[in-house]
């Protein structure tokens, strides 16, 4: 390389460094998490909110919409090369084709950027012409946020709150609880009684997902991403033997799931949770009324969990890297349009309670926090029924399975949260005075107007509340 050459790439370099620079400070970039536990929402969410980006005529709420002040939304190659694409298109065409059905969920972690040309309204309109804001949606099973715990937990005290646990969900764990008593945690490592210990941990712990149970970690047990099938999965609790020694299965499973924590948890929150800037944390609370007061109770202590993450120990390992770093954080209970609008206020005023509830466990602040109830695409219509003489507000829809038209009651939520809550803090199997009922919809067949996204409820709430101010 001669030295014009040489001085011709040093200028090049500086101009590209000059690049970032200018984008870092001009072009802001907010990094949005969306998580929670398989199934509570987060691909049709991811899909719907990028679409009604896009198309934002139905996102009267999101008010820099509104005022008109998004120009225009593009997508964009995601910075992150390492990081899988969300796969925006497929899903969409999934949701509002010809033949409309759900997508395919989250199993990973996956990544989209969209840009949106903003012309401020605030204070700064009058400083200068649109100026371009970057929204990375990073999109993540929630199952691996639950992990976090275990950073601070030895092999020994994680095995003992597992079986702890495990003994309050006899329904689904006795098959793992008969395997562990039938082992020696003593005796010479084996990988066959290694393999089968984690195999029937694994079923278990899906078992308990399965019956509405949130807390089931390992999160990669159930979300392997990558891993599906990897040695660095097959370990599984085990009571503490007298001895220990050298070689014994016990000691085995403690280097595993040692090796879990730095190979597998460690980088996750380093490499993804610490960047976050807004998060947005769904989860299917009808799902978990539905299963039942121990659901419920357990999503809130879910819930506690997930908040622990965001403001973790002042000298924990967590802290260390994140800093202070994620602003806000909405707890959004899902596929609210399975119910009549008039019961929206008390799905919402449950998600409320149990963020304050969790809140105090997990001795939280910092963030701003929020919860709220929405459908990331409204599946059904509203109708009233007569039934018996009573009027019944209902929601009618297809039916994910079968196909066919049906109207739906799923009954009626308690106006005090509490009367819900109560009864999961004090250990009931099941409602009182009440039977809460559910039904899967598939999305209705829907001809998108141009300038419009997919129907949905509240979903310009939420982003509002999540990327709004930095939109002004
Ligand atoms: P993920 O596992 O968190 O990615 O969950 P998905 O986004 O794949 O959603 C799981 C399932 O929940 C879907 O297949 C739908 O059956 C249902 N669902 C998700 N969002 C909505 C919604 O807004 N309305 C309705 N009616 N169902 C929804």
């Amino acid at each position: 390389m001669g030295l014009d050459d040489f001085a011709d790439g040093i200028s090049r370099a500086i101009e590209g460094a000059g690049g970032q620079v200018k984008a870092a400070l001009f072009e802001p970039t907010i990094r949005l998490g969306v998580t929670g536990l398989s199934r509570s929402g987060k691909t049709v969410f991811i899909t719907s909110l990028i679409a009604n980006l896009l198309d934002n005529n139905r996102m009267p709420q999101l008010l820099a919409a509104a005022g008109g002040g998004i120009r225009a939304a593009y997508l964009q190659p995601q910075p992150d090369d390492t990081v899988p694409r969300f796969d925006y298109e497929n899903h969409l065409a999934a949701l509002v084709g010809p033949n409309p059905h759900w997508p395919q969920s989250t199993r990973a972690i996956s990544q989209l950027r969209l840009s949106l040309k903003v012309q401020p309204t605030g204070i700064l309109a009058g400083f200068g012409g649109p100026r371009t804001v970057h929204v990375d949606i990073v999109d993540y099973p929630g199952e691996w946020l639950l992990d976090l715990p275990l950073l601070d937990q030895s092999y020994a005290r994680w095995s003992e709150i597992a079986l702890a646990l495990a003994a309050l969900r006899q329904t689904v764990a006795a098959g793992w609880q008969a395997l562990v008593g039938k082992t020696d945690p003593a005796a010479q490592f084996g990988e066959a009684t290694a393999q089968a210990l984690a195999k029937s941990y694994t079923a278990y712990l899906s078992a308990a997902r399965d019956a509405g149970f949130s807390a089931c970690a390992p999160g990669r047990f159930l979300m392997p991403g990558e891993l599906a099938g990897s040695p660095a999965l097959t370990f599984a609790p085990l009571p503490k033997p007298a001895k220990t020694r050298r070689g014994s299965l016990w000691r085995e499973m403690e280097r595993r799931y040692n090796a879990y924590k730095s190979q597998v948890v460690k980088p996750f929150f380093r490499d993804h949770f610490a960047r976050i800037d807004r998060q947005v944390v769904l989860l299917d609370a009808l799902g978990a009324i539905h299963a039942g007061p121990r659901a419920v109770e357990d999503m809130r202590g879910a819930m506690a969990d997930i908040l622990r993450c965001f403001r973790p120990g002042k000298n924990s390992w967590l802290s260390r890297i994140t800093g202070r770093r994620c602003e806000k954080i909405l707890f959004a209970a899902t596929k609210a349009d399975h119910l009549h609008h008039n019961q929206h206020p008390q799905l919402t005023a449950i998600m409320q309670a149990m963020l304050r509830e969790a809140e105090d466990r997990a001795k939280f602040a910092g963030a701003a926090t929020a919860a709220m109830s929405l459908a990331a695409l409204r599946a059904t219509v509203e109708e009233t029924i007569d039934h018996n003489g009573a009027k019944l507000d209902c929601v009618r829809g297809v039916l994910n399975a079968g196909g066919k038209q049906a109207a739906f009651y799923p009954g009626t939520l308690p106006t005090d949260p509490h009367q819900l809550l109560r009864q999961g803090r004090n250990g009931a199997e099941k409602w009182l005075d009440a039977d809460y009922q559910i039904m899967r919809f598939r999305p209705a067949k829907i001809a998108l107007r141009p300038g419009f996204g997919p129907p949905h409820i509240r979903l310009d709430k939420a982003a509002e509340f999540l990327i709004g101010d930095r939109l002004r």
